[in-house]
Order: C-alpha cells, then structure tokens, then sequence
C-alpha cells in the first residue's frame, strides 16, 4: 500500500534525506521548508501522513500540529512529530498537541517504514469510514456532527505476566482510566471480547509471548479492530518494528514514562472512539437507507433491489415469485376527517396487520403513501390471491382503533396480484400488472382482490 507523505524540515538536507529514503520505497513526498507552508500543502494536497520536525524557526512543530489538528478538513491526517533523542518532554508535549506518533533523530530506517506502513493503513481505514459517512451524509440520513470525543474513562485490559509490575503501571493509569490486569493470555483472549476500549501488552515477558498474543487478537473476528499498545524494551528495536508489522497500533518502551504512556493511552483510546463512532453512524445510515421511518416496515428501495433477485431466480427456471399491490381505500377522507395524525395511525396499524398476516419469507414493504406491497418468492398467483384475501379479511374484518375514546374506524383495501412470468418479466413489469389490477379493484367498487395473469 503506497501513501503521499508530506515532510516538514527547515534544513533542506534532513528534507532530502527523508524524501530519497521514501521515494525509495515508493512512497510519494511532497515538502516544505516551514510551517505556513506545510498548512498550505497540508490543506490543499491532503497528504495520508505528515512528518513534521519540532524544531524549526517561526511556528515550530507543535503550533503547525495544533493549528492541522483544529482544521476539520486535516484534523484526520496522522501527523509524526521528529523529536530529538532525548526530547521526553518534546514527545509528550507533542502527543498532547495532538501528534498520532513521533520518530527521534537521527532517524532510523526500519522503525520509518513500520510507523509509515502502520499508519497507512490505519489512514486507510479512517478514509474509507469517512467516505461512506459522507455518502450517507448526502443521502440526507445522517444528522448532526461528531461530538467531541475524549480520550479519557477508557476501559484497559493490561495483559502481563508480572503483577507487581502491571499492578505499578495499572495504579498510574486508573487516575484516568478503568484498568484491569490479567496474568493469562488465554483468559485476556476471551476478556477482550467484552467491553475493552484498548490491550496493552507486555511484550517482553519470557513466560508467554506477547507478540502472538498480538496477533491472535488481530485474527479474531470479534476483537480485529481493538487497539493494542505493546510493551518492548528501549533497545530492542527489531522487536519493535514486528510489532508494528503484526498490527500493534503503538509501542511503549521500557522504562516506561508515565506522562508519555498517559499520551500515548489517550490518542489510541481517543481514535478508537471516532472510529467506532463513524462506524455506528455508519451502520445507522445503512438501516435507515432501507427502513420506513413510519411504519418500520422496509421500504421500497430495499424492495427492488430482492425483487430483482428473485426474478433473476424464476427466470432461470426456478419458482415464480408473486406481489401484491395494497392500497388502501379512500384513505384521503381518514385524513380530511379525523386529521393526519389518525392517518398517520392507520398506517402503522395497518402495517402490523399486513407483517402479521404474511410468512416469514414474504417481504412486506411500505411502498409510499398509503400503498403497500408484499413479495412473496416460491408463490404462484393462485396461492397469492388465497394469502390477499385473508388479508383483506383480517383488516376489513375488525375496525381499528387509533383514536382514543373514539369510535373504532373500518378500513378496507384494494389488492392486486401478479406473478412473474417467462424469462422476459422484469419487476418493474410485475409491478404494473398488479397495479392494473388494483385500478380493477377500485373501479369495481373496492375492498376486493383481483389476480392478474400474465
Ligand atoms: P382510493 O380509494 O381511490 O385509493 O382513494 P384514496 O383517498 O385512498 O387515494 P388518494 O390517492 O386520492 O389519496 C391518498 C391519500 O393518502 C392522499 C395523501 O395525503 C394520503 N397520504 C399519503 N401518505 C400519507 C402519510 O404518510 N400519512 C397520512 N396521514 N396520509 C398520507
Ligand atoms: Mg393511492
Ligand atoms: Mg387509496
């Protein structure tokens, strides 16, 4: 996976340098010299990843950081501050800045391409969210902007064999956070499955080997999105970069520093809500897209899209598939007499009707206004027409009551039925024929069903 990677030095060798060692891993990198500039770029070319030097004359790195972090339109571009060896202070100051990573000069190959690599596809994953998001966005079924998320209360699952020493760790982390030490990686497997907002691993126990534990959680279904932190040693830099390519989201190095763990704990925990916060807003879009907001019935662009597939299916030999067209009579007058409102009231008893009189293979849909159909795959039109008459039956049959203390209100329906025919038929050629036959029904004096053959 290739990426556009911009870097931000003022002394033009490190530019160089960094931009020869990416383009040779065919990377594409642009380059700025200062921080207007890298906004201006930053803003303009929306890069997947931006690696910024601290030091630089003017807007030093950390105002450049916070200035891409509070712009909506680069706030989800990863940015790795490149701090100087020694620069603790520079790095916590950074990931408070609201940096994703940082790299220390002088810079070291392998831990560059696993921070790039891990982050692509981290900004990957965020695109593709933030895509969908904003398609659902247009389609108008998505309401109202991300919160602010925060990175604190996270639920921690720390996972070492050594319990004084997590105990240590985990009495730092629960000022801000909820963790919990377990000693058994086969039992952290199963506890990450539950309410887990991010696994931090020790990684260099000799007892179990945290790396696998790593990858196991990567490899479950129920936990592959989990952010995982990975405790290495300082010097045990090839450790460090496995970790990144088994799917680690960071690393913490022993001696662990607790102002940079806080940070480090906060920006995972912080990214794991946005995501699944896209995610869920996501999810809800889907079932909104295809649900009818009054009755809860589907609606019909999800009706098309089956219909159509079943079609396909009766046209390549197998069995017929029937609808039926409902509408509903003179409902106009509920409306003109007792208000919208008790229209409104009427449908949704209705719909509870028609779903409870039809098979679980049957889709009931509400097709708009006050028509409705019901696809029923495996029906001939003979047996279709059995099924519309208990359902005008059963609604004709009983008055509904939707107006409290009122007098109940009989309703009838008008049903047309159709089945496919022939390998020409295309739903939307079935859909008239009954709609025909609803005209049928309604100019023959309503509240009966007429079946159309082909
Ligand atoms: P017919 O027997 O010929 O079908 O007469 P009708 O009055 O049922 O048919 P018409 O198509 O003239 O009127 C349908 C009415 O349904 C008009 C419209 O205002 C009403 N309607 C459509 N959607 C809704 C809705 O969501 N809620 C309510 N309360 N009324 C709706
Ligand atoms: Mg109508
Ligand atoms: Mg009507």
């Amino acid at each position: 996976m290739s990426a556009r990677i911009l870097v931000v030095d003022d002394i033009d060798s490190n530019v160089r340098l960094l931009e020869a060692k990416l383009s040779s891993e065919y990377y594409e990198v642009l380059t700025a010299s200062d921080g207007p500039t890298a906004l201006a770029i930053a803003a303009s070319e929306l890069p997947d990843i931006i690696l910024l030097d601290v030091m630089m004359p003017g807007m030093d790195g950390f105002a450049v950081c916070r200035r891409l972090k509070e712009d909506p339109t680069t706030r989800h571009v990863p940015v790795v501050l490149v701090t100087a060896l020694d620069g603790r202070a520079d790095r916590v100051a950074g990931l408070e800045a609201g940096a994703d990573d940082f790299l220390t000069k002088p810079i070291d190959d392998l831990m560059l391409f696993a921070r790039m690599r891990s982050l692509t596809r981290l900004k990957a994953v965020i695109d593709e969210l933030r895509d969908r998001e904003a398609s659902g966005r247009r389609m108008g079924v998505i309401a109202g902007a991300a919160s602010r998320l925060g990175g604190s209360g996270g639920r921690i699952l720390f996972v070492d064999d050594n319990e004084r020493q997590a105990q240590r760790v985990c009495n730092e982390l629960s000022v801000e956070h909820r963790p919990v030490i377990e000693t058994d990686p086969a039992k952290a497997l199963l506890m990450a499955r539950g309410p887990v907002d991010l696994v931090i691993v020790n990684a260099t126990s000799r007892v179990f080997d945290g790396l696998r534990f790593a990858a196991q959680i990567r490899s479950d279904e129920t936990t592959r999105s989990l952010p995982i932190l990975a405790v290495v040693d300082l010097d045990e830099r090839i450790r460090a970069v496995k970790a990144l390519e088994i799917g680690v989201n960071d690393i913490l190095a022993r001696p662990i520093d607790s102002g940079e763990m806080a940070a480090r704990v906060r920006t995972q925990i912080r990214r794991k809500r946005y995501t699944e916060y896209l995610r869920a807003n996501l999810d809800h879009s889907l079932e909104l897209a295809v649900t009818d907001q009054l009755t809860g019935l589907h609606n019909r662009r999800y009706m098309v899209g089956q219909l159509e597939a079943l079609m396909r299916r009766a046209a390549a030999g197998g069995e017929p598939v029937s609808v039926l067209v409902i509408d509903i009579d003179h409902f106009k007058r509920v409306n003109d007499s007792f208000g919208h409102d008790v229209g409104d009231e009427v449908l949704r008893e209705f719909a509870v009707r028609l779903a409870s009189n039809v098979r679980a293979i049957d889709l009931p849909v509400r097709h708009g206004g006050e028509e409705f159909v019901v696809v029923m795959p495996d029906t001939d039109l003979e047996a279709a027409r059995r099924v519309a008459e208990r359902i005008r039956l059963h609604v004709a049959g009983s008055p509904f009551r939707v107006m409290e203390g009122q007098e109940a209100l009989t309703v009838t329906i008008s049903i047309g039925v159709a089945t496919s025919s022939g390998s020409e038929d295309q739903s939307n050629t079935l859909l008239k024929r009954a709609d025909e036959a609803v005209y049928i029904a309604k100019s023959q004096g309503r509240n009966r069903v007429i079946a159309r053959a082909a």
